[in-house]
């Protein structure tokens, strides 16, 4: 081979390498373009997507705040048909409610899951702390004392003469020497006596008509009894709204129309039935700040013999209550009633 034909030989194989070498060139830049709009559109289509899900959850996030405030201001402004009605559904098609069951071993104390409590359509505005204001009604608050008597009953009736306070004892029945004179001294100084029921179990009271109607008697005569008095106020265990009763609660609430009993529900509790401890001074601040918000208000206390903390509280909320310039009162046939489910919201 001459000189000639090799140094053209090597000039051609010189131009395919370069040649090759350009093609790979574009074919590595067309490639990571091709890669590079593929990653752009995927990272596009999931910053869309992403936004799509912030907008939702954004739009869930205000519209639960929008359902929260409104339920807080009707249950606040006292829309107590509706919300009574709702409850009554409620509480006819649920089960279970941490609180509420608590009672059903018939141990103690019952009521107390936090109801939200409302009053009745009279005084629709007066839920509002600042409406308060606005109507020269003096305040007016029922302390009520459920699942009595007890040990701590003599003790509690000495506070509330010392305060000068009269309140309303929701007793269950107990036919021991010593109970039957709580009876006697809860009337005998003031207090407003109501039944609470007799057994205070919830799945013999509520299994049917026929058995709340022989509680009830069974409470009334022995009241009637002991004090001479024929009872006509009633707080249903668990309250009226409460969700054990496997009976439609507006069963029950038809026959204590029928009698003439008017029931009475809460709406400040200081929160002695709750799983949790309360301190003696966090159960003051648990009434006051119910209190606040109502022209009315019936406050759910405890007198059982473990409830000892709510024998302590009771100074400091019969003082922080005077403090308000409020008059605390026992339950009368003139008080407005507090219905977590409306008595006339049952049709008879
Ligand atoms: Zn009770």
């Amino acid at each position: 081979m001459s000189e000639k034909n090799k140094g053209l030989n090597d000039h051609l194989a010189h131009k395919k390498r370069i040649q090759r070498m350009k093609t790979g060139v574009v074919w590595f830049v067309f490639t990571w373009m091709m890669a590079l709009t593929l990653i752009s559109v995927t990272l596009i289509a999931k910053i869309h997507s992403f936004q799509e899900q912030l907008d939702i959850i954004t739009e869930n996030t205000i519209r639960s705040q929008q359902v929260e405030q409104q339920q807080h201001q009707s249950a606040n402004t006292g829309d107590m048909r509706a919300y009574g009605q709702s409850l009554l559904k409620a509480g006819g098609e649920q089960q279970g409610s941490s609180g509420l069951k608590a009672g059903l071993d018939g141990s103690g104390s019952d009521e107390g899951a936090s109801q939200e409590g409302t009053e009745d359509e009279s005084s629709k505005d007066s839920s509002r702390p600042d409406s308060y204001k606005d109507k020269k009604e003096v305040r007016k608050v029922y302390l009520t004392f459920d699942d009595g008597p007890s040990k701590n009953t003599d003790e509690i009736l000495d506070i509330l003469d010392k305060y000068k306070v009269k309140a309303t004892f929701f007793v269950t029945g107990r036919e021991d020497k010593d109970s039957l004179k709580r009876y006697q001294e809860i009337v005998s100084r003031g207090h407003t006596i109501g039944m609470h029921s007799y057994s205070h179990k919830y799945d013999t009271i509520y299994k049917s008509r026929k058995a709340f109607k022989k509680d009830l008697r069974k409470i009334q005569k022995c009241i009637q009894e002991a004090t001479g008095q024929k009872c006509m106020f009633y707080r249903f265990p668990g309250g009226s709204s409460n969700q054990v009763s496997k009976l439609n609660m507006g069963e029950f609430i038809r026959i204590l129309n029928e009698e003439g009993i008017t029931y009475f529900d809460w709406n400040a509790e200081c929160g002695d039935a709750s799983a949790y401890d309360y301190t003696s001074q966090e159960m003051v601040d648990n009434v006051m700040r119910d209190v606040v918000k109502y022209h009315t208000s019936v406050v759910l206390l405890h007198d059982a013999e473990n409830k000892l903390a709510t024998v302590e509280a009771l100074s400091g909320i019969i003082e922080q209550i005077q403090a308000m310039d409020a008059q605390i009162l026992p339950i009368d046939k003139d008080t407005r009633v507090v219905q977590h489910v409306s008595a006339e919201s049952v049709e008879d």
